[in-house]
């Protein structure tokens, strides 16, 4: 493979070289005929490429470097079912007008990979317009998403994430899949958007804020914390059975829907 210029690290390039690897993403993705696939990160398109193999529908490829983005328009000129996207991946998420049950692939730029995980499950309209993500992490960040309670990995990341989405994690990729090689281990995970979700939030922003708030002091009793986010109103612990003497990494997700749920009644 010829690479145009320098991997640029401020755009987190790292390129997926390994067909192999390539391969199991796009087995995950089951694409057929019908379906209209977004691609985070293009870059030499590579996946993109093994992608329009499976003959979707649309593909939609969606990359910042300019150069890249022209070398992948002359790339795929003659098939007219790809459309390149010079563009930032975290300004089109919110964009209302997308078709619905796109199919979104990406080896994500590590330097954005929670962002762009984090506007995707923060979306105003639930279900989502995608149906599914396959998603190449840098595998710490991996297991911080599938993380349980009363381990090391849970906080934040995996409460947000496992309030709208089933996760599942399929294989962890080597270095040497990539060019340029990065430093650590990655992993690849599936998102389902949960069709019922039975926390809803009229704003998701309220769970960042209390889980935020509660994370300040991972080592810590939650109750000064807890206090402040209630104005020391005593009852909300009482109803929903917390014991404020806990940390915060020793209660499980549904406790952070709940406390938002009662976070967000005290706003209105
Ligand atoms: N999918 C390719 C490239 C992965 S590297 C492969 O596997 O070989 C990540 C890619 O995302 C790079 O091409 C980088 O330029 C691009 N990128 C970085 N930030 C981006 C952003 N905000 N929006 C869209 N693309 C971005």
């Amino acid at each position: 493979m010829k690479f145009l210029q320098k991997a640029k690290k401020s755009l987190g390039q790292n390129f997926l070289v390994d067909k192999n690897i390539i391969k199991k993403i796009i087995e995950i993705a089951n694409i057929d005929k019908n379906k209209t696939v977004m691609e985070i990160g293009s870059g030499y398109g590579n996946l993109t490429e093994a992608i329009s193999y499976m003959k979707p529908k649309k593909i939609f490829a969606i990359e910042k470097d300019k150069i890249l983005s022209s070398f992948l328009k002359k790339k795929f000129k003659s098939n007219g079912n790809i459309k390149i996207f010079n563009k930032d991946i975290l300004e089109m998420i919110e964009e209302k007008n997308w078709e619905k049950n796109i199919t979104i692939l990406g080896n994500l730029p590590y330097n954005i990979s929670t962002q762009i995980l984090a506007s995707l499950i923060m979306l105003e309209r639930w279900p989502p317009w995608y149906d599914v993500l396959i998603l190449m992490f840098q595998k710490e960040v991996a297991d911080r998403i599938i993380a349980k309670t009363k381990t090391k990995d849970f906080g934040r990341l995996s409460i947000l994430a496992n309030w709208r989405l089933d996760v599942k994690k399929h294989f962890d990729v080597s270095k040497n899949s990539f060019f340029p090689k990065p430093k650590i281990v990655s992993s690849v995970l599936s998102f389902r958007p949960k069709k019922n979700n039975k926390f809803n939030l009229k704003n998701p922003k309220n769970l960042e804020k209390v889980t935020r708030i509660l994370f300040s002091n991972r080592r810590k009793m939650i109750n000064k914390n807890f206090n402040k986010l209630f104005n020391n109103k005593d009852d909300v612990a009482k109803n929903l059975n917390i014991d404020l003497n806990k940390r915060p990494e020793e209660l499980n997700s549904e406790i952070f829907y709940k406390i938002a749920i009662e976070y967000e009644k005290l706003l209105n």
